[in-house]
């Protein structure tokens, strides 16, 4: 047993830790001194952490925590009997259990884990101690209750063996990674989103089409969107850190749907300036119909006003699908548009339609129903 007591723990680190430790601790206190030699290996007749002065509690972890589990596997282990049959402890268990230690003295094991991190809050409720303090020895039963022990994510083991992780290496435990890594991921995400914004303002700005008509990865033109995001990120690194390979596979930005979504997004976002533009001014209103390849009846709607600077401006509003061309149907349309955008009718004071159109009769069906409702219009 001596072996394991007369060695200190050998890393640069620890020893660091220990000064800092011992010079922490308050001077007018009596301060207690570890011992490595006061410490004992087998986990039967060990004292429990509680009981440590709390200046060396944690050079005791570490001196138990670098020496591993006490696993005598070429112990002669004592038969019991069961019934008409005699068991023993079974050394193989080790390689199941990496907390596993048997005590050679008490012919029964214990939980390094839960012997070092178990928050003693928990001490009191009855058979949490068995493994930490009591010791377990139903050899019948042993592998079930070792399972039993561990316990699912949330048990006290698991507990114990988090706060094992964050001691050994305090700035790599997992709840760091994590919040590490997706602090890392987020600055990615808004770089990668930004550029991708950029390109899209850029392709609506220049009215030119996203797609292309092959986007699979050896398409040698892989249309506007994706050319352009990928010509960008060839010359800013920044950029290409955070594109293809370096992006999640399910949040690439790349996507059809997010080229629309993102497209819509700067539609709306024009629309609301140019009704903010419009304010509570007047201003007229004009329509054409369309007829788009699928035969889907559109309705074209300009806004015409005069700015604050006495400008006359005509802005581009939508295109609204109509699901047919009669005067009520328009009208209707109508109505949605301007209770959706917060425009009153009562503020309409022109109206103009394609009077070339083959719609003439609908429009002019239209442009009175619009009278009827503000016949200033
Ligand atoms: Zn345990």
């Amino acid at each position: 047993m001596d072996k394991f007591l007369t060695k200190r723990p050998r890393s640069n680190e620890s020893s660091v830790k220990d000064d800092n430790a011992t010079t922490s601790s308050s001077p007018k206190r009596a301060r207690v001194e570890f011992d490595p030699n006061n410490l004992v290996a087998d986990p039967g007749l060990r004292m429990t952490i509680e009981k440590y002065d709390v200046n060396i509690k944690d050079e005791v972890r570490r001196f138990y925590v670098s020496k591993g589990p006490c696993q005598p596997r070429t112990h002669n282990f004592p038969k019991k009997k069961y019934g008409n049959q005699y068991r023993c402890f079974n050394p193989s268990w080790f390689d199941s259990f990496p907390w596993l230690e048997y005590s050679v003295e008490k012919d029964s094991t214990f939980c390094l884990w839960c012997y070092l991190f178990k928050p003693t809050t928990y001490g009191l409720q009855s058979g949490r101690d068995i493994f930490s303090k009591m010791g377990y020895n139903n050899w019948k039963h042993a592998i079930s209750t070792f399972r039993d022990h561990e316990g699912n994510v949330t048990s006290i083991h698991n507990f114990a063996f988090d706060k094992l992780e964050l001691f050994k290496n305090p700035r790599q435990s997992v709840t760091q990674m994590i919040s590490q890594h997706s602090s890392d991921m987020e600055v990615a995400y808004r770089v990668r989103l930004t550029a991708v914004l950029d390109i899209v303002r850029f392709l609506l700005r220049q009215g030119l089409a996203f797609r292309g008509h092959d986007e699979s990865s050896s398409s040698k033109n892989k249309g506007n969107f994706l050319e352009l995001l990928y010509w960008y990120g060839a010359r800013v690194d920044k950029i290409a850190k955070t594109l293809k390979e370096n992006a999640p596979g399910n949040n690439q930005m790349t996507a059809p749907k997010i080229q629309k979504d993102l497209a819509h997004s700067c539609a709306e976002k024009v629309r609301s300036l140019i009704i903010e533009d419009i304010g509570d001014r007047i201003f007229s209103l004009m329509v054409d119909e369309a007829r788009d390849v699928s035969v889907k009846e559109q309705m074209a709607i300009v806004l015409r006003y005069v700015d604050s600077r006495g400008q006359v401006i005509e802005r581009f509003l939508c295109v609204e699908h109509v699901t047919d061309t009669s005067s009520h149907t328009l009208k209707k349309a109508i109505d949605n548009l301007f209770a959706k955008y917060g425009l009153p009718l009562s503020r309409l004071r022109g109206q103009g339609y394609d009077g070339a159109s083959n719609m003439r009769g609908e429009f002019n069906g239209l442009k009175s129903l619009i009278l009827k409702d503000n016949p200033c219009a």
